[in-house]
Order: C-alpha cells, then structure tokens, then sequence
C-alpha cells in the first residue's frame, strides 16, 4: 500500500511490518546517504537494499542486539547506505513490542553530523538541567529534612533516567550489552516516575491534611502501578509492561492535572503554581506519547514535546516550592510574633519587652542618654473580678491596655508585665518627665469608664517610676520602680512615686 507519511507508526504491540521505499539516484555515479530511521527503543531493524547494479545489502539492528549497530542516541538507527546509479528498492523489516514509530531520512553525511551535534547539545542541555535541579533539590531535603525536595529530587532522576533510557544513551553507552534489561528499562522507569510524581504532589499539596480520601487513593494507584509492572517483569512480558507504563501515564498526567485544578478550587497557596506546571508536563508528555502511541502524527517535535515540557514544569515546579518555602517562613514569623504578644491586650508580652528593651538601655548608657521605666498596677482590680465577673476584668484590662497604646510614643516600649500590670519604658525621658507622663496616665485612667451591665465602672492605677543611673542595670532598674510602686500602693493608691522616699514629695509638688 503506498504512503505519503514520512513517520509511519503503528502504535503499541504492533505485528512485524514491512516498509518499501523506491531510492531514484540520478546521478551517475553511486551516492552515499544515511539512512536514519525509527526510534531508539525498536527491537530490531532489518534493512535490505536491491540495488540497480543487481548487487545488494543487508544490515541487521535493533535493540535487542548487544552493541545495536548504528544506534544513535535520541535520533534512531543511522547506517550508511551506498546508492548505485539508477533504481534502487530499500526494504525495512520492523519489530517491536513498545510503540513502532518510524520516521524515515535519507541524508548526506554533513546533514547526519550537524543534526547530531545539534542532537547533542540539546541533550546535554536537558540532562544539565534536570541533573542540577535533582541534585538541588536533595541538598534542600538535606538541610530542611521537608520530604516534599526528596520527592521532586527522586521523581526529577527518575524522569532522566527514563529520557536517557529511551532516547538509547544508555544502551549505546551504559548497558550494551544487557538487550534484556533494556527491554524493560524504560517502561519500568516510566512507572517509576510516575509513582514518584504521585508521592511528591501528595506531599507538595498536603494531603494527608487537606485530602485523606485522596491520599488513600495515590497510595493505591502507585502500589497498583508497581505491582502491575512487577507482574510484568516477572513474566517477562513485554507487552503487558508497555500497555501498563502507556496507560499509567496517561492516567498519571490526567491524575496530576486533576489534583492541581483541586488544590486550585481550594485555593491552596501554591496550587496555581502547581496546576500550570502539572499542565505544561502533562501537554509535553501527551503529546509525545500520542506520538509515539500512534495516535497522532508523529515527528521531532511530538518526539521532543515531552522534553520541553518537562523542563518547564521542572522551573514551576522549583518556583512553587520556593514560594512554599517563603510561605513557611512569613508563617513562622507571624508565630514567632504572636509569642511575643500578649494574647488578651494585643501588647508586648514580658518575654518581649526584655528582648526589645536591652538594646535600648545599652544604647542609653554608651551615649549617657536618660531614661526611665515606670511600672503600673490597677488598684483593686480583685474586686472588678469577684464583684462582675473573670470576663469584665479581661474588658477592663483591655480597656486600660488601649489608652496606654493611645498616650506613648513610638519609641515608648509599653508592655504587659503580668496579670494587671504594667510595665513602660521611656527613652530620652528623666524622672521629671516620666513622672509628668505617668501622672497623666493616671489622670486618663480615673476617666475610664466601662460599661457593665446597668452602670460604668471607674477605675485607678498606681505607678512606681525609676530612673536610669550610671549604675543601673536593666533589672535593678525594674526593681527599683516595683519599689516606688509598692510605695505608692502603701501611700494609699491611685498615684505616683518617683524614688522613694520623694514619692510624697513630688505628689506634692504636682498637686501644687
Ligand atoms: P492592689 O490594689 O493591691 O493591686 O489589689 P489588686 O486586687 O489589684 O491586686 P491583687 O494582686 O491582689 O489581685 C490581682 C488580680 O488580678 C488577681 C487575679 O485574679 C487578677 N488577674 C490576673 N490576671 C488576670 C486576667 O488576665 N484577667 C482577669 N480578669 N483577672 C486577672
Ligand atoms: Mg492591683
Ligand atoms: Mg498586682
């Protein structure tokens, strides 16, 4: 039956077939070309040549020979031929299990070299590539321990070692003389991937949190898979091994796309990130294996499809996990925060009004700039508990922990010491000014009113003040203003006491 196709295929588990090409050479002397045909993965190629002198050529290939005679890595069965003048009638006998495609060239010698330099810059482009990425990615799981690296690092090797198998770089270069192991290798590692694939987006999109039920079903889908392809191997058939590995991933590439649109209508951070990647892999690997499957036409650029594809979902991919990882941190930091607040008033907590005040008191005493600390109490705030309730001494708290946010500075640290105390401390402030500042405190504080029930509560607040010396200590000052403020309590509450014994002093003075 005459064709027109350059790329004949003849899908997967195909009977032997014959091809007949009529060579017309014009020219009058003989002419050297290359014939380069099929696929990497055809398990033998036979090659007949009737040339017009009455003479002819046999070559045997394929690879399931040991050392398959002119077998060119990622672009087929390459032997050179001799034309003789006139007609010439070239038969090509076929057999393979894994998808028979093939594309048929006759080149000069030149056109053979250019194509496979070109050939192998693009390889060594793609194998650099996802090598780097791999590698990358296990140096991320080594120093995060997040198994989510791990995956993508080992799902990235496995796809490079199924393109290395499947483009015969391995059997030309690693394993020639293992036919049998190549006859697996690559469907194998298909699967391989795939399952990979699988574990790492389980991982990516935390489905054992957000999706148990789709957890369940991958772990299933990737036992199945390998156990299918195990059952395969065992009894070394072939057949059974390729229609696994071509339907797998197919399901696989389906499988991925679906999770991404999931995670995408739950609005998982990363789950766009990972649906465009997943859409670009699943694109390129359709392509080219509908390509080689036979479904639609095949050529270099169904071949190379998945390639292309695969290095751009390897970039998102790498992209999405860089985001997630700036996810984790901004989540941590935000942590980190809440631990320093206090949860009920929304202010520094003690642990940090300790860490933020060091620094300012170091600054204080190497440029020898005032500063005071002033400690406050709320003055029978046991009684607000007992006589409304636990939950109107939280109101008051809060009510009072609002008017200190409204009356400091930016560079005043206002923080909540303990129970219903509180604590400031007041940069470039000497005791006069801390005095005047916590005066007005207590002032603002008597007109607080808080509403319950059927009336207003009012309030007041003791405050012990204590002013930075030379040889003041952080912690000497806080003990020196809880002084003054045990002062002020003893002296009969609501005011404030500057070192005693001035404490009635200055109250004086103020009241004066
Ligand atoms: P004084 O004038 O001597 O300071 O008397 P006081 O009643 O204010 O002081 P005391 O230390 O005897 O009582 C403080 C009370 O504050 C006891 C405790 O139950 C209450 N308290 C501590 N933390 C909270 C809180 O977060 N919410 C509420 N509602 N009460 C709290
Ligand atoms: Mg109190
Ligand atoms: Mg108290």
């Amino acid at each position: 039956m005459p064709g027109t196709r350059t790329a004949p295929d003849f899908g997967i588990g195909s009977r032997p077939v014959w091809l007949h090409l009529a060579v017309e050479n014009d020219m009058h002397a003989d002419q050297e070309r290359f014939f380069v045909g099929g696929v990497t993965w055809l398990d033998r190629v036979d090659v007949y040549v009737a040339h017009a002198d009455g003479s002819q050529t046999a070559v045997h290939t394929g690879d399931e020979f040991p050392d398959a005679p002119g077998l060119i890595p990622a672009m087929g069965y390459a032997l050179p031929l001799h034309f003789t003048a006139g007609r010439n009638d070239l038969y090509l006998r076929i057999t393979s299990t894994d998808p028979m495609a093939v594309p048929i060239e006759l080149m000069t010698k030149q056109r053979f070299e250019e194509r496979r330099l070109l050939l192998g810059y693009f390889y060594g482009f793609f194998f650099g590539f996802l090598a780097a990425l791999s590698v990358y990615n296990v140096l991320l799981f080594a120093g995060t321990k997040e198994r989510s690296y791990l995956y993508y690092s080992l799902a990235l090797f496995s796809i490079l070692f199924c393109n290395f198998a499947y483009t015969g770089h391995g059997v030309s270069w690693l394993w020639p003389e293992l036919p049998v192991f190549q006859r697996f290798v690559i469907l194998v590692s298909m699967v391989v991937y795939n399952a990979l694939g699988l574990l790492f987006a389980a991982r990516f999109l935390a489905l054992a949190k957000n999706s148990p039920g789709t957890l369940r079903v991958i772990r299933w889908v990737v036992g199945l898979g390998l156990g299918l392809m195990a059952l395969a191997v065992a009894i070394g058939s072939q057949f059974l091994a390729a229609l696994v590995a071509f339907v797998y991933m197919s399901a696989f590439s389906v499988g991925m796309f679906l999770l991404g649109i999931m995670s995408v209508l739950r609005k998982q951070a990363s789950g766009r990130y990972f649906l465009l990647a997943t859409f670009f892999g699943m694109l390129g690997v359709a392509i080219t294996a509908l390509g080689v499957w036979g479904k639609i036409p095949f050529g270099p650029h169904t071949f190379h499809a998945a390639e292309i594809g695969l290095m751009i979902e390897a970039t998102l991919l790498a992209l999405a996990l860089a985001n997630r990882m700036r996810e984790h941190r901004d989540a941590r930091y935000e942590a980190e925060q809440v631990a320093r607040l206090d949860v009920l008033t929304h202010l520094n907590n003690r642990r940090a009004f300790m860490e933020l005040a060091v620094p300012y008191m170091d600054s204080a005493i190497r440029h020898g700039r005032p500063m005071s600390l002033v400690m406050m109490d709320i003055d029978h705030f046991k009684s607000i508990n007992d006589q409304y309730g636990h939950k109107t001494g939280d109101l008051v708290l809060v009510a009072i922990a609002d008017l200190l946010k409204r009356h400091s500075r930016i560079s005043d640290i206002v923080a909540r010491w303990g129970g219903e105390e509180f604590i400031l401390l007041l940069p470039e402030t000497d005791a006069q000014q801390a005095f005047n500042h916590a005066e007005r405190l207590r002032l603002a504080i008597t007109e607080i009113r808080v509403p319950v029930q059927d009336r207003n509560i009012s309030l007041t607040a003791s405050f012990g003040i204590a002013q930075r010396t030379a040889d003041l200590s952080l912690d000497r000052m806080i003990d020196d203003a809880d002084t003054n403020l045990y002062e002020a309590k003893r002296s009969g509450r609501n005011r404030v006491c500057s070192n005693a014994p001035a404490c009635v002093q200055i109250e004086q003075q103020s009241a004066a």
